[in-house]
């Protein structure tokens, strides 16, 4: 599939010993690489664009159309029904600060405690829930907590855990949240890269997710979903564009309805072409296949890590419960900051170390009595992922140099 080929895949580094080997980049839950779709659309547009929705001259004017074909192309791709509404957004955290404004006054929010920060910080009211050790035990924790709020509710839920990878049982929760009469956000960070984010298909009622963890490049995410509280919402960015007139005097003004009213601004013209570009190559590909690869170096990883002892693999759910291209290891005894720099240094591999933004669910997993900290005294995790470009001689890569990181001298 050449147009999700990662481009740059061929980057090599030079090892102490004077070897150059192509760069391992096991990383893709941070930053994905390019995919050629996106490079493409980009390289596109670069002799001819010009201002969205701001002139009538052709480069603006195509531009125009480039900006609401690729909202159209993002439509399709998180199945919008009508009602629902797309926005362009910076990223995942910039679609839920939007969306976290936007709720009704007096809105109760309803979290677990293993989200990202970019879905534990945003929301008004929040009551936080801790994971259960059993997904089956999610659903009863939801329930027990609906049934003491009275007022609007949100559930905000990750689709996949940015620091184990789980999979989470996004449409079971839904189904519970709406038969409260709540509403769901789904943080689709992680799960957009690696499995199809259709609002239907969830049970949600929004979704958002980041182009640069999709194989796009930064600065463009997508808000999508229902439209009523997000038009009745103040304008996340107030300026031009989200208004359609302006009296003269202060407050005398129509804001816009639709995406407008929250995209304040000249918009990210490139970035949201190249994230539709990658989304549209997404909707044509075969994702069994993509699925099948990424299964495959899970199941190689995980082959390679029972080599090394003194690296255990982290869950919240076990290790047989489904889970995206993400496995985060504790490695007792030892700093993972330090053993990701030397698999930098001495193998070529680029890895994560730390708490991934996920303090309160890496805290648990790496357990109060590991050793080794991320600087700041809290025990982190070393986190593997991989996607698209991913090759099983990356992982036997990784490996190879854990055990040796790992092995004492
Ligand atoms: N949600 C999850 C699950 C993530 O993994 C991340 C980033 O790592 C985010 C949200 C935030 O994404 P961004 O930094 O693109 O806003």
């Amino acid at each position: 599939m050449p147009s999700l080929s990662v481009i740059g895949d061929d980057l090599k580094v030079e090892l102490p010993s004077g070897e150059a080997v192509r760069f391992a980049h096991l990383d893709y839950a941070a930053s994905a690489p390019c995919v050629q779709a996106a490079a493409d659309a980009i390289q596109d547009l670069l002799p001819r664009y010009g201002s969205v929705h701001r002139g009538a001259g052709i480069r603006s004017r195509s531009s125009t159309v480039a900006y609401e074909l690729a909202r159209d192309v993002v439509a399709e791709f998180t199945g919008a029904r009508p009602g629902d509404t797309v926005i362009f957004t910076r990223n995942t955290t910039d679609a839920l600060n939007l969306l976290a404004r936007a709720l009704p006054p007096g809105t109760t929010t309803v979290q677990f405690d293993g989200e990202h920060h970019a879905n534990l910080l945003p929301w008004p009211n929040p009551v936080r829930l801790p994971v259960p050790a059993s997904p089956s035990a999610l659903g009863d924790a939801l329930r027990a907590a609906l049934a003491t709020i009275t007022g609007p509710v949100v559930l905000t839920v990750t689709g996949a855990s940015n620091v184990t990878g789980e999979v989470w049982p996004v449409r079971e929760l839904a189904d519970i949240a709406h038969a409260h009469g709540a509403r769901v956000v789904v943080d689709a960070a992680q799960l957009a890269p690696h499995r199809p984010i259709d609002l239907g298909d969830l049970g949600a009622d929004y979704v958002a997710f980041s182009g640069h963890k999709l194989y796009a490049p930064f600065g463009a995410g997508v808000l999508a979903g229902r439209a009523d509280w997000l038009d009745a919402a103040a304008p996340y960015l107030a300026g031009g564009g989200a208004v359609t007139a302006v009296g003269d005097r202060p407050g005398d003004l129509t804001w816009a309805t639709g995406a407008a009213r929250h995209e304040g601004g000249t918009p990210n013209l490139l970035g949201a072409v190249a994230l539709a570009a990658v989304c549209e190559a997404l909707l044509a590909a075969d994702r069994t296949a993509l699925h099948d690869h990424e299964q495959h170096l899970l199941a190689r990883l995980r082959a390679g890590l029972a080599t090394v002892p003194a690296a255990a693999e982290v869950s919240l759910f076990g290790p047989d419960h489904p889970r995206v291209g993400i496995v985060s290891l504790a490695l007792p005894g030892h700093d993972p900051a330090e053993v990701a720099e030397r698999l930098g240094r001495e193998h070529g591999i680029g890895v994560r170390a730390g708490q991934f933004c996920a303090h309160p669910l890496t805290r648990r997993l790496s357990g109060a009595d590991r050793t080794g900290s991320c600087g700041d005294g809290t025990p982190g995790l070393l986190r593997v992922s991989f996607g698209l470009g991913s090759t099983g001689e990356d992982i036997d890569r990784l490996t190879a140099g854990l055990r040796a990181a790992l092995t004492p001298q």
